[in-house]
């Protein structure tokens, strides 16, 4: 059986890359992601990302390319990681999360990342000093 996904969003406005900061479940509460969630059956990983990013952040975004790779984050489960252009909306947390903040590059490593996002970051941060 072929491993189930979970998508996250590299999400970029005005230069600057937006952390979400768990509220749960206990292990990684207080520790930063890159907001998303699971595809669903059904649902290529773009349209699960504008579904979770929607429901998460109240937010309409665009999925850009792919950062490539994939991340396991336990068995049978992996991460893949978004560009992810914001199109309207201010981002709230209204759901996982308890804080969220928007980062310059140079400000990439002021929050502790949780482990399996931090490739994606640093390669989203590259991105962004290019752009
Ligand atoms: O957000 P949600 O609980 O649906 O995420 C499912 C799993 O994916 C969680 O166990 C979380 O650890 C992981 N995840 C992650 N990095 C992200 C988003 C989710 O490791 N950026």
């Amino acid at each position: 059986m072929s491993d189930s996904v979970v998508v996250a969003g590299a999400v970029c406005d005005g230069g600057r890359l937006l952390a979400a900061r768990r509220s749960a479940p206990p292990e990684l509460k207080g520790r930063w992601e890159l907001p998303g969630g699971k595809r669903e059956p059904g649902e290529s990983g773009e349209q699960a990302l504008v579904r979770e990013l929607r429901e998460e952040l109240g937010v309409e975004a665009e999925p850009l390319e792919r950062i490539p790779g994939e991340w396991p984050l336990k068995p049978g489960l992996v991460l893949r990681v978004w560009m992810v252009r914001l199109v309207s909306g201010e981002p709230s947390p209204l759901e996982d999360h308890d804080e969220l903040r928007w980062l310059a590059p140079e400000e990439a490593d002021s929050v502790d990342w949780l482990d399996q996002d931090r490739p994606a970051v640093t390669e989203a941060v590259r991105r962004l000093r290019e752009a």
